[in-house]
């Protein structure tokens, strides 16, 4: 699936409609020694370690798409789900 990569659509901040330049939202990059990672790092030591269980086998098949609108005229962004659970690969172009 294919997304313009812009976009006239509603500012929030503006509250009028002006166009947007679109990006996909990707998630950041996780940090080895944030607080989580350390705590269950310092839990999964030793005998016995693993303190959940296993996931499960998921029903949900595809993956929510969400855009990155940045306005053109207030250089505010804002996201919108754009495809809740799709299958397809969505790119910008
Ligand atoms: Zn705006």
């Amino acid at each position: 699936m294919k997304v313009p990569d812009k976009i006239r659509t509603n500012c929030p901040s503006c509250n009028k409609h002006t166009t947007h330049n679109v990006k996909l939202n990707r998630k950041g990059k996780e940090r080895s020694m944030n607080q989580g990672r350390r705590k269950f790092e310092a839990v999964k030591r030793g005998y016995g370690g693993m303190p959940r269980t296993p996931k499960k086998p998921c029903y949900k098949i595809g993956k929510r798409t969400v855009l990155v609108l940045e306005c053109g005229e207030c250089k505010k962004k804002h996201q919108k789900l754009f495809a809740a659970r799709t299958k397809k690969t969505v790119e910008v172009g």
